[in-house]
């Protein structure tokens, strides 16, 4: 049987059992299963960071052509950027059609703000997005540069090791080209090693995505969800709509690939995605699929899918502009055109600034709530329903980073075949 159908497997045996044990309200056994998905997470983790460092400080070193890499680089942040600010005005566009927060009975909402504050899991989340609130745009600019990239490749500071890499990388062009072709050789079989590591850990996800969505859904508070479910519903039909619309729509006309192939492809990302909620974790996968099955040149795929996984948050970027507006809605604040544009810059640099680990999105929403003068409590209305939002934003924006990757690399290759023709 193929890994992806084991996967899927595992992910509905999950789904019936957590939902089994969430019914009889014995939720609490499901944390026998948690280290097992723990494990899957924590191994997987262990390889993004220096898979990170060798697949970038390889890629930038091994281009001879440097003016590609440029071009690339450009392509992929344009393409980014472009995504998350799409991505942020639809959320806010279906949320001032939809107005989910209206039709919140006050009674309800009464009762979630209680249930929130009687929970000391969710009051520790809170106060998190509060300090996050702090955080100014010039900090997460200067986030970029590590003062120590040791530091930076410990604490797994991705944007620090994202830099570092890649300005090691380019320095290698600079030395003598023995030398660097030395250096270029040693990361490529360091990269061969990890990547076999990758496929060797991999062999553990049908079980590790079962014990995860188990435990996932066994915890999951149901009430909350039926409280939520017209924002829980919009925002997840617009990552949808996002997902199958937008970036099939990119991937048939700017890539000239086809949307079905893509999506066949990538099933089994997509559903590690939504079992782990983080776009580090899914990252050596989403390497090694991209390579593999879609054909993306190696080199293409190291730069672009890491930077992805840290600056590329379409899913987030939807989340946060569905959540700011559903928040308004409920207590009766009217934005602006002007704040609802201020929504849309902070938004995108929220995302941008958004780790690829689960729950941080919610954290970084307190930075938009603030641009508008929204108190950060306003989080406490949704913090009940984050988990399943977490699943699937992830998955929008692990797919996200390939379907970038496959666009810019079909592109670059449609650009050698006419400068080939060219010469001939
Ligand atoms: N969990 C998301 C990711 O890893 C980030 C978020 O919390 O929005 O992509």
């Amino acid at each position: 049987m193929k890994l992806h159908t084991r996967i899927l497997l595992g992910l509905l045996a999950g789904v019936i059992c957590g939902t089994l044990l969430a019914w009889f309200k014995i939720g609490a056994v499901a944390s026998y299963l948690q280290p097992v998905g723990a494990i899957f997470i924590k191994l997987l983790k262990m390889i993004t960071i220096p898979l990170i460092m060798v697949s970038i400080m390889g890629a930038s070193a091994g281009f001879s052509d440097l003016k590609k890499l440029k071009r690339i680089a450009m392509k992929t942040i344009v393409f980014f950027l472009a995504s998350t600010i799409i991505a942020v005005s639809l959320g806010i566009l279906a949320s001032n059609a939809f107005k989910p927060g209206h039709g919140l009975d006050p009674l309800k909402k009464q009762q979630i703000m209680a249930d929130i504050q009687a929970d000391a899991h969710w009051q520790k989340q809170l106060a998190t997005s509060a300090a996050a609130q702090k955080k100014t745009i010039s900090a997460f600019l200067l986030d970029m540069i590590p003062t120590n990239p040791f530091t930076a490749l410990a604490t797994g500071d991705m944007l620090g090791v994202i830099t570092f890499s890649l300005l090691l990388g380019l320095a290698c062009t600079l030395i003598d080209p023995n030398k660097k072709q030395k250096i270029v050789d040693l990361l490529d079989a360091v990269n061969d090693a990890l990547i076999a590591l990758v496929k060797a850990v991999m062999k553990l996800a049908p079980l590790a995505v079962f014990t995860l969505i188990t435990v996932a859904i066994a915890q999951f508070g149901f009430h909350f969800l039926w409280s939520l479910l017209g924002y829980c519903l919009l925002a997840i039909g617009v990552m949808m709509l996002f997902l199958f619309a937008y970036y099939s729509l990119a991937i048939a006309l700017l890539g000239r690939f086809n949307p079905i192939t893509f999506f066949k492809a990538m099933s089994s990302v997509g559903l590690l995605a939504f079992s782990t909620s983080s776009s580090n974790a899914v990252l050596p996968e989403n390497m090694i699929s991209c390579e593999q099955k879609l054909g993306i040149d190696k080199r293409s795929a190291a730069f672009i899918l890491p930077l992805g996984a840290t600056i590329n948050m379409s899913g987030t970027a939807i989340y946060q502009g569905v959540s700011v507006v559903f928040i308004a809605q409920v207590f009766g604040l009217a934005l602006t055109f002007q704040q609802q544009l201020l929504i849309i810059l902070t938004a995108t640099l929220a995302a941008v600034g958004t780790a690829g680990i689960p729950g941080i999105g919610i954290v970084t929403l307190a930075m938009v709530l603030g641009s508008v003068g929204i108190p950060a409590q306003g989080i406490g209305l949704i913090i009940g329903v984050e988990r399943i939002l977490d699943m699937c934003r992830t998955v929008i924006n692990v797919l996200g980073d390939s379907a970038t990757a496959l666009i810019v690399d079909q592109s670059e290759k449609r650009r050698e075949t006419r400068k080939a023709s060219k010469n001939t």
